[in-house]
C-alpha cells in the first residue's frame, strides 16, 4: 500500500526527478552518435574559413587554382567522413537509450501511479515492442541528403561563383543531416516513453491522461499543461498562450509538440483527485499559468511572444496572488520580465 502524495509533489516528481532522467538518457545517446562527427565538421567549418584566408587573402577574395581545388577536396573529406556510419551509430545508441528509457519509464509510471492513487501500481505492464525501422529510415534520408545537398555544392564551378560561402553552405549541410539524427533520436526515446506511459495507464485502469510540461517549456506548450484527454486520443491542435500563433486549423496533437519538446502525458483517473485538494491537473496548470506570468522560458523563445502570452494571461484574470499579479502587471507595461526569463 503506498501512500499518496499531493499535487504539487507529484508534479515535481514528474518534471524534476522523471523528465530529467529520461533527458539524460536521451544526451548520452546524442552524445554517442553525433558528437565526435558534429566536432569534426565544427572544426572543418572553422579551418575552412582560416585556410581560405590564407590561401586567399580575405574571406571575400575568389578562390581560384590548385589551393581551391585541395578546399573543395578537404571539405568533401570531411562532410563524408561526418555522416559516414552515421545511420549504424545512431540505430546502436538509440536501441541502447531506447530499451533503458522504457524500463525507467515503466520504474517511473509505477512510483507516478502509486504517488498519484495511493494504491500499489499494476504490476504487469503491456509495453509496446520497440521498432527502430522508422528511426532508420529517417536517419538515412538524412545522410543521403546531407550527401547530395554538400556534394551540389562542393564543386569547383559553385565555388568559384560562390567563394568560401560555397564551402561552408557544403559543410553546413552535412551539419545538418547531423542536426537531423540528433532530433530522431531525442523523439524516438521520448516516444517510446510517451508509450510506455500510456501504457502504464491502460495497466492501471487510468482512463485519460494529463499533458505536463516543463517549467521553461514554449507558451505553446504550456497552453497544453494540465489539459485532459481520454486516453489515446489527441489534444486540440494549435493551442497556444501567444494569440500570433494559435493555429484554428491545427490537426489535433500528442507531445513531443516540437523538436526538443519534452512535454508528456501522464495517466489520469479523476477518481485519484481528493477531496478539498488541489488535482494533479489543477496544479499543472496552475503551474503553467505561473510560468507564462513569470516568463520562465528558455533564452530561444522571443520576448515579444512572451509578453503577448502574459498580455492574453492577464486578459483572463488568472487566479494569482495580489503580488503575483502586480508584478506580471508592471512586466506587461515594460514590455519585459523584470527579473528575467530564466528558471531559478
Ligand atoms: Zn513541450
Amino acid at each position: 500500500m503506498a501512500d499518496p502524495i499531493n499535487s504539487e509533489e507529484l508534479l515535481k516528481l514528474v518534471q524534476e526527478k522523471q523528465i530529467t532522467a529520461i533527458q539524460r538518457i536521451e544526451d548520452r545517446a546524442v552524445k554517442a552518435a553525433t558528437e565526435k562527427r558534429f566536432k569534426a565538421i565544427d572544426d572543418a567549418i572553422g579551418s575552412a574559413t582560416s585556410n581560405w584566408v590564407k590561401a586567399f587573402g580575405s574571406m571575400s577574395a575568389e578562390g581560384t587554382g590548385s589551393p581551391l581545388i585541395e578546399m573543395i577536396r578537404s571539405a568533401l573529406g570531411a562532410s563524408n567522413s561526418a555522416l559516414k556510419g552515421l545511420e549504424a551509430s545512431t540505430i546502436s545508441a538509440l536501441s541502447e537509450a531506447v530499451g533503458v528509457a522504457v524500463t525507467t519509464a515503466q520504474a517511473q509510471g509505477s512510483a507516478f501511479v502509486e504517488g498519484a492513487s495511493g494504491k500499489a501500481a499494476a504490476r504487469r505492464v503491456d509495453v509496446p515492442a520497440v521498432s527502430l525501422s522508422e528511426e532508420r529510415a529517417a536517419v538515412k534520408a538524412a545522410v543521403a541528403d546531407g550527401l547530395k545537398e554538400s556534394k551540389a555544392l562542393l564543386k569547383k564551378s559553385v565555388v568559384e561563383r560562390l567563394g568560401l560561402r560555397g564551402i561552408l553552405g557544403g559543410l553546413r549541410r552535412a551539419r545538418n543531416a547531423l542536426g537531423r539524427a540528433k532530433s530522431t533520436i531525442a523523439n524516438s526515446v521520448n516516444e517510446n516513453v510517451t508509450k510506455t506511459m500510456r501504457a502504464t495507464a491502460t495497466a492501471n485502469k487510468a482512463d485519460f491522461e494529463v499533458w505536463v510540461a516543463e517549467r521553461d517549456a514554449c507558451v505553446n506548450c504550456l497552453k497544453y499543461a494540465g489539459q485532459i484527454v481520454k486516453k489515446g486520443e489527441d489534444w486540440t491542435g494549435g493551442q497556444s498562450w501567444d494569440p500570433n500563433q494559435v493555429d484554428k486549423k491545427a490537426k489535433g496533437v500528442r507531445p513531443p509538440l516540437h523538436p526538443h519538446c519534452r512535454c508528456r502525458p501522464v495517466p489520469w483517473n479523476p477518481a485519484w483527485a481528493r477531496e478539498g485538494e488541489v488535482s494533479l491537473p489543477e496544479a499543472i496548470s496552475r503551474e503553467a499559468e505561473r510560468s507564462v506570468a513569470r516568463g520562465f522560458s528558455l533564452a530561444s523563445e522571443s520576448n515579444a511572444s512572451r509578453v503577448r502570452a502574459l498580455k492574453e494571461l492577464l486578459s483572463g484574470s488568472p487566479n494569482f496572488p495580489k503580488t503575483v499579479l502586480e508584478r506580471a502587471r508592471r512586466d506587461l507595461r515594460n514590455g519585459e520580465f523584470a527579473r528575467g526569463r530564466a528558471v531559478p
